[in-house]
């Protein structure tokens, strides 16, 4: 059944509309796959965890032929599951670079034999290399290790960010990691943790914790609401699955609504401006890092 979209507030302010980025940027969850079973995995509850993209070739002329502004090529922001299983993965990272798009990858780095192939596939054309803490697999000790040495690595176009979530039990030792991440000169982020697709109830001190720790990758808030406000996802941001499958954004599919089309069909239909935010929880840390809405408005809900 379909969910009902929440109220927002009728006395909210209206910002103005943030100026059109010229970098468009898709989140592409490329498969479903995951040799990780995280107990708070948000796809745990999908119904096939084995999917894949597999006309890659197709995905790749559909993102070479996005509509660019001022002729800058959009970023594709590679995601799952865990796309470093998927196996045509760098064979994927060379033909966007064929296509002179820019390439992000978010990875729990189990994969570590790939990433130095990733880092040579891209090349400048990397943007993000990010990756994804998860303690109840990853042996502490060589994650660091290996992500220090990955950021070695990098071209100066390109940044590595460690990302862990904030589960109630990983919350005690969330200041000591940033503390061994920061020993080596890596950037270490928050995420809340979300239980049914919502921010779980964190109690004051879990709040004010992730708030000293940057809040939700770093943005200053855990739980942003920007219902009402103009936004840019749907026009210079989108997420497509790995059936072609196009969203405004990761709340426009909880809700199943604000299809796009399908890219790989070719029946995506960006919009042409940027429309009211639906939604009162917006997890889209990727247009909110690219001010693709009015991100000093930014108020923090914890229910949705
Ligand atoms: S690594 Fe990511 S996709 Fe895989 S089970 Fe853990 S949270 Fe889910
Ligand atoms: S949830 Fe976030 S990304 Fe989606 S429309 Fe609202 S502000 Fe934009």
């Amino acid at each position: 059944m379909q969910r009902p979209l929440p109220v927002i507030p009728a006395d909210r302010i209206r910002q103005p509309t943030p100026a059109m980025p010229d970098e468009g940027v898709v989140s592409w969850n490329m498969n479903t796959t995951c040799n990780y079973r995280c107990s708070y995995c948000t796809q745990r509850f999908l119904d096939d965890r084995q999917r894949w993209a597999a006309d890659t070739p197709a995905f790749l002329a559909a993102f070479g032929a996005l509509p660019q502004v001022s002729g800058v090529p959009w970023e594709v922001k590679l995601s799952g599951g865990e796309p470093l299983v998927h196996p045509g993965f760098v064979e994927v990272v060379r033909g966007l670079v064929a296509r002179e798009l820019f390439v992000s990858v978010v990875s729990n780095f189990s994969r570590h034999d790939l990433i130095d192939p990733f880092i040579d596939a891209a090349a400048d054309r990397l943007r993000v290399l990010s990756l994804s803490l998860h303690l109840e697999f990853a042996d502490l000790d060589r994650f660091i290790a290996r992500a220090a040495a990955a950021q070695q690595r990098l071209p100066h176009t390109a940044s590595l960010v460690v990302t862990c979530v904030a589960t109630k039990q990983n919350l005690p030792a969330l200041e000591a990691l940033a503390m061994r991440f920061a020993d080596v000169g890596v950037r270490f982020k928050v995420q809340p943790e979300k239980q049914d697709r919502d921010i779980v109830a964190y109690d004051d001190d879990g709040k004010a914790l992730l708030y000293r720790l940057g809040g939700h990758n770093g943005t200053g808030h855990i739980a942003h609401d920007f219902g009402g406000q103009p936004c840019w996802s749907g026009s210079r941001y989108f997420i497509v699955d790995d059936a072609g499958e196009a969203y405004r954004c990761y709340p426009a599919r909880r809700y199943r609504v604000e299809r796009l089309g399908n890219l790989v069909h070719g029946t995506l239909r960006l919009h042409d401006a940027a429309r009211p935010c639906l939604y009162r929880s917006c997890h889209c840390t990727v247009p909110i890092a690219r001010g693709m809405m009015p991100v000093d408005a930014a108020v923090d809900r914890f229910e949705d």
